[in-house]
């Protein structure tokens, strides 16, 4: 499992939409490396980068200088001193102050809990408009210079891609649908709590912004995300418009995006900032607790909805604060309040039925059976793609006769046919595509698309009507 920061609406808008050449170059390079890092990423769970090292809040920073290469050149380690990148700096002090609140509020060494040497790569690639979490380190992008500034710039990012990394080690969410976008919300949680506790702000001081700074200057934008009030972080001609919900009532049903992880993480956002208001004082002594106790309490499958996530809370609240009931009856009023306990149940429930993640590996199916290719010739193939910017699909047509590139995506078709399609896991930031040819039909995700079908899809999209 591997996450991205920037949700993949808000890329695929900055790939279409930049309002320079410089800058749309960026993100739709950003996608195509993204693409590229799936293939490499299938790292088992309980694996880390970095040897373990003697002494606490061990880090190890690398530079990519910007290739692709990981984990790079060692560039800063355990006792350096500082050594005048930005970049190398900053994620050095970010990853020690998100080691620290998990280390000292929960008992947590490390992101895999066994104090292991915490890996990180900068400068990947060039004007690389994302951080992720590949599923044994962290890695940063400088962002493009004109719309993103440096993804190490908000030490939140830092947080949020290191929380990835302890869900893959504790409960294991899928990246798909609800628990998707629960994975998603608890990096976030994590990611605003972390921001306060550095800046020392109590629930009633914080600003609950995720990736504040992360815009240049003359973005219309607070930051990526406002966990208290999702969708309202950004609004902007380059960029759009954030696009997170806040509400069960508002829950969007989608393909894209791994089912919207990135829209729909709103609302467990918005549930966990109520309880932590209502509860009051510092986020991470009660309500954080709550939240990270949930991961390990046992109450969690991979595949939870939210449904089940809030009565876990709410059991963690009441075996952890015993004394005090307030505590649970506070998160479940916030579970309440979000649409996603009592009046919400019904469709939180239908919503876990709809979960449904392909084993990794698997074969996909396709619909016609054996690929066998078409009974005739037919004149056109359609090619769907969904993910990316949330709740959009685009849809083009070529007609093959009559087009220039007609006889070159016959080729293609030919070469694609009769080959078995591998399914991976869904992951973020990724398309889906459907193709359409005669009684052919069969659905791709991105990271398995084969050099053929991903020439074939590209020309139709780019060329079809
Ligand atoms: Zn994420």
């Amino acid at each position: 499992m591997c996450c991205s920061f920037v949700p993949p609406y808000l890329l695929q808008r900055v790939a279409l939409w930049a309002g320079t050449r410089h800058a749309s170059d960026s993100g739709r390079e950003t996608l195509q490396v993204d693409d590229r890092l799936r293939a490499q990423r299938q790292s088992p769970a309980g694996e880390m980068a970095a040897p373990r090292l003697p002494g606490s809040k061990k880090r190890v920073v690398h530079s990519a200088n910007n290739t692709q290469t990981l984990p790079g050149e060692v560039v800063r380690s355990n006792g350096d001193p500082a050594v005048g990148d930005p970049a190398v700096d900053e994620s050095f002090d970010a990853s020690g102050q998100v080691w620290d609140m998990f280390e000292s509020q929960f008992g947590r060494q490390s992101i895999d809990g066994r104090g292991s040497t915490v890996s990180i790569t900068v400068h990947y690639e060039r004007d690389y408009d994302n951080a992720f979490w590949d599923g044994t380190q962290l890695v940063f992008g400088d962002g493009d210079g004109q719309i993103f500034d440096r993804f190490t710039k908000p030490m939140d990012v830092m947080a949020h891609e290191y929380t990835h990394g302890v869900i893959q080690f504790t409960v294991g969410l899928a990246y798909q649908d609800q628990p998707g976008a629960l994975n998603e919300s608890i990096s976030d949680v994590f990611a605003s709590m972390a921001k306060q506790r550095v800046l020392g702000h109590t629930v009633a001081e914080a600003d609950w912004i995720i990736g504040a700074g992360l815009f240049m200057p003359g973005i219309n934008a607070k930051g990526l995300r406002s966990i208290r009030e999702p969708g309202t972080a950004y609004d902007d001609p380059q960029i759009g418009r954030d696009l997170q919900v806040g509400s069960m009532s508002n829950y969007v049903v989608t393909d894209t995006d791994n089912g919207g992880v990135h829209i729909n993480s709103g609302i467990p956002n918005r549930a966990f900032t109520l309880a932590a208001l209502d509860i009051g004082g510092y986020s991470w002594e009660k309500a954080g607790r709550v939240w990270y106790d949930t991961l390990l309490n046992g109450q969690l499958s991979a595949q939870a909805s939210f449904e089940s996530f809030a009565q876990a809370t709410i059991a963690s609240a009441r075996r952890l604060f015993v004394d005090d009931p307030s505590i649970a009856d506070k998160v479940r009023a916030a579970w309440i309040d979000v649409g996603v306990l009592a009046a919400g149940i019904d469709l939180a429930a239908d919503q876990a039925v709809a979960v449904s993640v392909p084993a990794a590996g698997g074969a996909l199916a396709v619909d016609s059976g054996e690929p066998t290719g078409p009974s005739e010739q037919p004149a056109t193939v359609a090619v769907r793609r969904s993910g990316g910017f949330a709740g959009t699909t685009k849809v083009r047509q070529l007609d093959l006769d009559s087009d220039p590139e007609g006889p070159e995506v016959r080729r293609l078709l030919m070469h694609v046919g009769p080959q078995p399609i591998a399914a991976t896991r869904p992951a973020p930031d990724r398309f889906v595509y459907t193709v359409e040819y005669g009684d052919w039909h069969f659905t791709v995700p991105e990271q398995d698309l084969t050099p053929e079908l991903r020439r074939l899809v590209q020309v139709v999209l780019n060329r079809g009507g």
